[in-house]
């Protein structure tokens, strides 16, 4: 698809974006119930929380650009959660816990690349609104991530004891 404008592309990449987290609110609970942490169960429930908070603000920010509410599919998504179900039917226990983390982070650092583009076309673009509400969403994608990269720490070493 021709971009002729930045706008174009950034309006493009909001659509995409906003197929993705709505792909993975439906995600979320599935993987909340796969996990036999208990820590990690709340960290995927709180995630769907704010994931459904981030639909939200991408529907503020095409409110704001005067742009329709239009989902783009979004492939990257499609494939990084098939992959995600792969690993769920492949594993239990600890092991699982730890395959879920991997699919979820993968996740994360999707958001976190698309997010930071996203906010600094916005700003470049002089989207001065756009680009406070995509950067609260980048924020909290980064801050999920932690809590995962802290969560793992216990959960694969528990996976590696698993026989
Ligand atoms: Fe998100
Ligand atoms: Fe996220």
């Amino acid at each position: 698809m021709a971009h002729q404008t930045l706008r174009n592309l950034f309006v493009d990449q909001l659509r995409d974006v906003y197929d993705a987290e709505q792909r993975i609110t439906k995600a979320l609970p599935k993987m909340a119930r796969a996990a036999s942490s208990a820590e990690l169960r709340s960290a995927f429930e709180h995630h769907l929380t704010q994931t459904e908070q981030h639909v939200r603000r991408i529907e503020q920010v095409l409110d704001s650009l005067d742009e329709t509410r239009k989902r783009n599919t979004c492939r990257a998504a499609v494939g990084l959660l098939e992959e995600g179900e792969q690993l769920m039917e492949g594993h239990s226990d600890h092991v699982l816990d730890a395959a879920l983390v991997a699919a979820a982070q993968k996740v994360e650092h999707y958001e976190m690349a698309t997010y930071g583009c996203l906010r600094t076309w916005a700003q470049l673009l002089g989207e001065e609104e756009a680009s406070r509400l995509l950067q609260q969403t980048l924020d909290e994608e980064g801050e999920t991530d932690h809590h995962l990269t802290s969560i793992a720490e216990s959960l694969n070493a528990e996976a590696l004891n698993d026989a």
